[in-house]
């Protein structure tokens, strides 16, 4: 399978009056052609941060550093203005959580859809024109000529986030990065945002990364998943493996805290007790140490490493060393 991206350890800190805020520590993965990858986490883990950093649109107090990201076999450390600029409209497409805040509220859908059009495609109004009008059927909204001419604050959420999609596809890239694409929306909307991302992917076989917190949403459209904690990747692996094989403490507390329709589980949630960490200051061992019930002194001493518990299966909890007491994964 050809790797579409790859980050190696990426680490961004935001410089702010207080102190450094130490978002991302040295996360690595990799997405393949094709592939749907599903990064999860609490607000404030690091995951939206991780895909800002690689796209380059972070503000400048950000200090981003890498020892490798290659997108489609460029060195994305070392390309000009413009060949990054190219990237992000050509080849990598972006959807984000609020299209309210995201659309240009001064310029009609036809404008923010033709855009990337006229600048990435050379192509001429009438001929950009006529793509979005393609690119609104696609996304199935109706009456397509009309909501051309409209601005964001006319259109439904449900609609904006359409026309943020049809936006992100509109010059066919090779990646879709959906950044919370759905919390916006009431749920009967949600499922047809989804439903209309996975059209589009086995339409173009494009790659998705989606962003979230719910794990519900990745479910149903990732292949692979990351779970994020504290700036790290704490454990990936196949939707099965986190699913059905979850291996550190964190994961365990995300898949508790799912509502279940079971009978002996109906109507009781299971929380993760605590805060997450102050990145101005995280522990200097486990993130996770602080809230963790099974935490042994040496996790508050030193981050475990990642142990290979398959080749797509990585988890970093010192619970995994041969010498750790046997837990056994609570319901
Ligand atoms: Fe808990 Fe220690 Fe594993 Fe961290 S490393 S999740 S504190 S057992």
């Amino acid at each position: 399978m050809k790797r579409l991206l790859e980050v190696e350890g990426l680490t961004t800190n935001f410089h702010i009056g207080v102190g450094c805020v130490q978002a991302v520590r040295g996360v690595s993965f990799h997405l393949d052609a094709g592939e749907s990858l599903g990064i999860v986490g609490e607000s404030g883990s690091g995951k939206s941060v991780t895909m800002m950093s690689i796209m380059g649109l972070l503000p400048d107090y950000a200090q981003v550093s890498a020892d490798a990201i290659r997108f489609d076999g460029a060195d994305m450390l070392h390309l000009s203005a413009g060949e990054f600029r190219r990237i992000r409209g050509d080849g990598i497409g972006m959807i984000f959580q609020d299209p309210m805040t995201s659309l240009n509220p001064l310029y009609t859908v036809e404008d923010q859809i033709t855009e990337p059009l006229r600048i990435h495609k050379n192509m001429k109004r009438r001929e950009a024109r006529q793509a979005a009008l393609e690119l609104l059927r696609r996304v199935e909204i109706p009456n397509p000529e009309a909501r051309l001419k409209q601005y964001p604050h006319e259109l439904s959420g449900g609609m904006r986030q359409r026309v943020m999609i049809a936006a992100a596809i509109a010059c066919t890239p090779k990646l879709v990065i959906a950044d919370e694409p759905t919390t916006a929306l009431d749920v009967t909307i949600q499922a047809q945002v989804l439903e209309l991302l996975q059209h589009l992917k086995s339409e173009s076989n494009s790659s998705i990364i989606m962003i979230t917190h719910d794990l519900g949403v990745i479910a149903s459209m990732c292949s692979r998943i990351l779970v994020m904690y504290g700036g790290i990747i704490c454990e990936q692996g196949t939707v099965r493996e986190i699913f059905y094989e979850p291996k550190h403490p964190y994961t365990w507390g995300l898949l508790r805290s799912i509502p279940k329709m079971s009978q002996e589980r109906m109507g009781k949630l299971i929380p993760i007790t605590g805060t997450p960490p102050d990145m101005l200051r995280p522990p200097k061992g486990c993130p996770f140490a602080p809230r963790c019930p099974h935490a042994m002194p040496v996790c508050r001493a030193y981050l475990a490493p990642e142990t290979a518990l398959s080749e797509t299966h990585r988890c970093a909890c010192h619970l995994l060393h041969p010498n750790a007491p046997k837990i056994e994964r609570g319901l």
